[in-house]
């Protein structure tokens, strides 16, 4: 990838400080001197007056200034010495820099622009990020991450287990193993790009290199298309995957599964896919980090009188539990070591107990109820 910058402030012979009045008095000037209606048949001086123009579409506009600056202050002149300048669009009157600098998946204009941030992320990182960046034609380059997330039971997230996972992902076409010729055809020089697999574009003084779009970066395109895919040479498919989920694992919680996204380019590695849990609500458990709620009903004798009750835990197994006499609603006890375990961790389960008050009773219950009742009134 090249970037190129001309010196503004050296076509229009002013300096870096130079106000707007300045610049426009320089521009003004020079654009006369080199108006091609003065220079007939001279073209160094349409191209200078071109250069004019665009000079002063930069520095004219304090936004589009400050970017240049920034531009020039991070090193972009002497990147890419010598390379080729990329087909210039007018760079005055109300089209200029209305066009964008394309990647792969965004486009950028430079008017849009909030910040060189951007700018710089998208032309200067580009290709250093794994998955992303221009291709170069030949260049190995690793697959992009797949980012997925699958909506397991509570059961699975505390004790782990097997999911399986769907996957869509492309794959080369394996009818033309890839290269998007009808089997038996051969691939013609691209004629976009000449077969580079990059054309560049000039944007306010500077121009950028990117993937062919005719070409998708191979700089060859099939002269017959494969009837499979269509002369792209990929196809979506989705792939079926055991995916081990580990004990513990909470809503949110992550998982990378590498070289399982989607595949490299001339041979570079597969990318990952990077796996986000959310975990179901369970009837009976609430968990709160490590820690498993429960709420077990127990009856108003059980609650005055102490019983032992069995509580299920996320393990699948059943502990008992002595309830004291005299227990109110809402009592919580815990059972240590019953929660849930991640690595090396293990927490506990908090049975809080809520005693019920019958809403309708038998004629005995009722007869026992009334018994209590006035042995209780005895006492106040
Ligand atoms: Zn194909
Ligand atoms: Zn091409």
């Amino acid at each position: 990838m090249s970037t190129q910058t001309k010196d503004f402030y050296k076509i229009l012979g002013v300096s870096e400080k130079a106000d707007q009045d300045e610049i426009r008095k320089a521009y003004r000037r020079l654009a006369k001197k080199h108006h091609p209606d003065a220079n007939q048949g001279d073209d160094k001086a349409a191209e200078r007056f071109k250069e004019i123009g665009e000079a002063y579409a930069v520095l004219s506009k304090p936004e589009r200034r400050k970017q240049y600056d920034q531009m020039r202050k991070y090193g972009a002149f002497g990147m890419g010495g010598g390379a080729r300048s990329g087909p210039r669009r007018p760079s005055s009157g109300p089209g200029a820099g209305a066009g964008g600098f394309g990647t792969d998946s965004q486009s950028f204009s430079f008017d849009d622009l909030g910040g060189l941030g951007d700018i710089f992320s998208s032309i200067f990182d580009r290709g250093r990020r794994p998955g992303e960046g221009a291709r170069r034609e030949g260049s190995a380059r690793k697959g992009q991450d797949i980012e997925l997330s699958a909506e397991i039971s509570f059961d699975l997230s505390v004790r782990g287990g097997r999911l399986n996972l769907k996957v869509p992902v492309t794959e080369a076409c394996a009818t033309c193993g890839g290269n998007g010729a009808r089997p038996g055809t051969r691939l013609d020089r691209c004629q976009e790009c000449g077969g580079k697999g990059v054309v560049s574009f000039g944007q306010g003084g500077f121009a950028v290199n990117r993937p062919c779009p005719a070409c998708a970066g191979r700089g060859r395109i099939p002269g017959d298309p494969c009837p499979s895919c269509r002369g792209s040479g990929s196809v979506r498919q989705t792939r079926t995957l055991q995916v081990k989920v580990p004990a513990g694992v909470e809503s949110g919680d992550r998982l990378r599964i590498s070289g399982q996204g989607e595949r490299g380019d001339n041979g570079g590695p597969p990318g990952d896919i990077i796996l986000t849990f959310q975990v179901k609500s369970h009837h009976f458990f609430r968990r709160e980090g490590l820690d498993v709620h429960v709420t077990v009903p127990i009856n108003m004798a059980q609650a005055a009188l102490g019983s032992k009750i069995r509580v299920r835990t996320v393990h699948g197994k059943h502990v008992v539990l002595k309830v004291p006499p005299g227990t109110q609603s809402g009592t919580r006890f815990r059972i240590r070591g019953q929660g849930v375990t991640k690595g090396n961790r293990t927490g506990d389960q908090f049975v809080e107990v809520k005693v019920e008050i019958p809403s309708s009773m038998s004629d005995e219950e009722r007869t026992a109820f009334e018994a209590f009742a006035e042995t209780a009134a005895l006492k106040h």
